[in-house]
């Protein structure tokens, strides 16, 4: 269709870019998707997929050149966590997680933090970004893991859930207080905690309406001892960095949500294009072109808004969380609003196991909780607005 194909053309990316982008979507028609269905129904985690994502080197698009990476755009990484979530939701929440974890390091990180972490992330070592834990979601500067200073080393206490592969992950982002500054915000600080380090548990893992094959853990720090050279940034820093994260973060997790929308539209679409009844396709009732006229226009008017975040990301704006928010917020809650029409215009087949829209509408709807509740961004937006009194 003339309209999505002049938006896939929208980002701005190069012959290269592009060149890998149709790799993708090989690998997401030939492999991803046709196991999509099964990884839903076993919940185990696909480790066929990212063996698969690994072999093609996606992990090296996000790193710099200078530590083994390829150093695409932005918008080359959002344009495959879109293809890549359309095929297997659980599977590409799995890699964006990767880089939801990593990006810190590569904005932040000193050069030998870089020139260590970085060259094994490229070749696909799996990330987790820890920061919600029992009593401090929304809010998160509540939480309680803390860091302690012991000669060359911190000590990691506490613990966080509902981490996204804390049971799989070779390095783990971690956030909790410096204990010498005190149980503020000033205190949250932020460092890298390698896999195997003595200490770590998996407490369990989440059996989960949707995207169950991604595996979201609840993970214990048992005085884990941390090199201080893992210390990203300074103490006490981390909220700032934590901020930074989540900049980079929302957008990519609006285009995992556009994913999952876009393959509810189509599927949709397919379906009342054939299905009749009363003599008629169902797509020749005007109630239902109604419906798809302004699903269509809000789902070209959000992918429209991606590649424009992805564009001030490129262009090396930082200040965009409003835009970011606004992103995430419209994203998710089409791709949950698309999810539940496809349902609803397949009839009562889309209430049953063998239409793939059954399994999207379960994934569509975290997209409304993680990364900041819709709640959360519509206060982040609205009150940005207020003028100083
Ligand atoms: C599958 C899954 C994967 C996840 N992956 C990760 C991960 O990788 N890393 C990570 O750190 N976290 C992760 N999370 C955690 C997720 O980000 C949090 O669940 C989310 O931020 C909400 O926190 P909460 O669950 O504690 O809900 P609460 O904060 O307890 O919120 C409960 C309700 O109250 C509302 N609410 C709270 N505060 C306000 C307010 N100020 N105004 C209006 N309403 C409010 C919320 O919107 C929500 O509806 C994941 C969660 C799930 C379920």
């Amino acid at each position: 269709m003339q309209l999505f194909h002049r938006l896939d053309a929208l980002p701005a990316l190069s012959y290269e870019e592009r060149q890998l982008l149709d790799s993708v979507k090989a690998l997401t028609r030939d492999e991803i998707a046709p196991r999509a269905a099964e990884h839903d129904r076993t919940a185990e985690f696909p480790w066929d997929n990212i063996r698969a994502i690994n072999a093609l080197g996606l992990n090296a698009m996000f790193v710099p050149e200078c530590c083994g990476g390829a150093g695409l755009s932005y918008a080359a990484y959002l344009a495959c966590v879109r293809e890549i979530s359309a095929a297997c939701a659980s599977t590409g929440i799995i890699w964006a997680t990767n880089f939801h974890a990593t990006k810190p390091l590569i904005d932040f990180g000193s050069e030998e933090q870089k020139r260590r972490l970085l060259p094994r992330v490229a070749e696909g070592a799996i990330g987790a970004l820890c920061i919600t834990e029992p009593a401090a979601g929304s809010d998160a500067t509540h939480m309680a893991t803390r860091f302690t200073s012991d000669g060359d080393d911190i000590i990691v206490s506490g613990g966080k859930t509902f981490i996204s592969n804390g049971d799989v992950a070779d390095l783990y982002l971690v956030f909790g207080k410096w204990s010498e500054l005190g149980d503020g915000r000033n205190a949250i600080s932020a460092l890298y905690l390698e896999k195997g380090t003595p200490g770590l548990s998996v407490l369990r893992t989440e059996d989960k309406m949707g995207h169950r094959a991604a595996s979201t853990a609840a993970i214990a720090f048992d005085d884990c001892r941390v090199p201080r050279g893992n210390l990203l940034g300074r103490p006490g820093e981390g909220l700032g960095l934590l901020l930074a994260a989540l900049n980079k973060s929302r957008p990519s997790v609006a285009a995992h949500a556009l994913g999952i929308a876009r393959a509810a539209f189509e599927d949709a679409l397919a379906y009342i294009n054939d299905r009749r009844q009363s003599g008629r396709r169902i797509i020749e009732f005007q109630g239902v072109q109604f419906l798809l006229a302004d699903l269509a226009t809000e789902l070209a008017m959000c992918e429209a808004w991606l590649w424009h975040v992805a564009r001030l990301v490129d262009a090396g704006e930082s200040d965009i969380g409003i835009e970011a928010s606004m992103l995430k917020l419209r994203a998710s809650d089409l791709a949950m609003r698309i999810a539940t029409e496809a349902v609803q215009l397949h009839g009562g087949y889309g209430y049953i196991k063998e239409y793939r829209v059954e399994r999207l509408l379960r994934d569509a709807k975290i997209t409304q909780i993680w990364e900041g509740t819709n709640q959360i961004h519509r206060q982040l937006i609205g009150r940005s607005f207020i003028t100083r009194g």
